[in-house]
């Protein structure tokens, strides 16, 4: 006896999954991505089960969100993880609803035009995730694991790197490096770590 499901089609054989590179194409980008299927081993019919084309759709998805520059589902995890944040305190302090970053990130859904910018804005300032985390009350676990990630893209100065202490220090020279006119007043930089 196989476990493989059996072919819904000739109810006799069993369905193997394969996988091919498809063409696709959004907004003028044209690109490849890989398409999930079942053969039946008995009648050679191919047909894609629930779970195949779940994954073809969020295929589908990541590929749209490269096309239209959004983030992609693995970008918006990557950033998550790198703030610490379980997917429950993301939403709460970005917003979009309680299962809102499973969809991001899976990519069944394509987030929000603002929702997009706000995740940008703040991988770019650091500023910005340590007040919404704390303005929703979400505690940043590790803010020096915050600051060497900002430290590893040259966003503040090498003689800094070794100084991971100098948390504040450092969050207020990335502020102020990053744009002339980014420059928060002391007391409100100091609410934000
Ligand atoms: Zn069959």
């Amino acid at each position: 006896m196989s476990d493989l499901p059996v072919c819904p089609i000739c109810d006799e054989g069993h369905l193997h999954a394969r996988s091919e590179m498809i063409e696709v194409e959004h907004a003028g980008h044209a690109g490849q991505i890989e398409s999930l299927y079942s053969e039946c081993d008995e009648c050679g019919s191919e047909t894609a089960t629930a779970a195949q084309m779940r994954d073809n759709k969020r295929a589908m998805i990541a590929f749209k969100k490269q096309a239209d520059g959004l983030i992609t589902g693995a970008d918006v995890k990557a950033m998550r993880q790198s703030l610490g944040l379980n997917q429950d305190q993301a939403a709460r302090m970005f917003g979009g609803g309680p299962v809102a970053f499973s969809k991001y990130e899976n990519d069944d859904v394509v987030q929000s035009e603002p929702m997009n910018n706000l995740l940008k804005v703040s991988k770019r300032f650091p500023m910005v995730a340590a007040y919404l985390a704390r303005e929703a009350g979400v505690e940043l676990k590790d803010h020096s694991h915050l600051v060497a990630s900002f430290q590893s893209r040259s966003y503040v100065s090498s003689a800094l790197g070794s100084n991971l202490s100098g948390v504040r220090e450092s969050l207020r020279l990335v502020a102020v490096s990053n744009s002339d006119c980014f420059e928060l007043p002391d007391e409100e930089y100091q609410h934000a770590i």
